[in-house]
């Protein structure tokens, strides 16, 4: 929810997940791409919005089987899940306006 896009996902990022980069199908790696490219981070304190692939209609990932690493490694509920929840629970924006 404070993402903007995809983690590490960034080719220019020092972190860069190639593996699943390199998974993804040329289309959906060139739509991610130019989003990132155009991408403005918000400005001051405010958080990133959503990620760029969730859908909150469904509230899950659409393109689950190309997430990255560190999605793969954030079990859902887990106690860093949960804390992460309530540290930015004033500030992580239910649905976009
Ligand atoms: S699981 Fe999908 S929607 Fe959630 S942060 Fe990762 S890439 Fe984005």
């Amino acid at each position: 929810m404070h993402m903007g896009y995809p983690a590490f996902m960034d080719p220019a990022d020092q972190s860069f997940d190639a593996i699943y980069w390199n998974a993804m199908p040329d289309d959906l790696r060139d739509d991610l791409l130019a989003f990132i490219e155009s991408y403005k981070k918000p400005a001051g304190e405010d958080l990133d919005g959503a990620c760029y692939w969730f859908d909150w209609e469904t509230r899950r990932c659409k393109h689950h089987q190309y997430r990255p690493r560190v999605c793969r490694d954030f079990e859902i509920d887990s106690k860093g899940c949960q804390d992460w929840r309530q540290h930015y629970a004033d500030r992580i924006i239910s649905h976009p306006a």
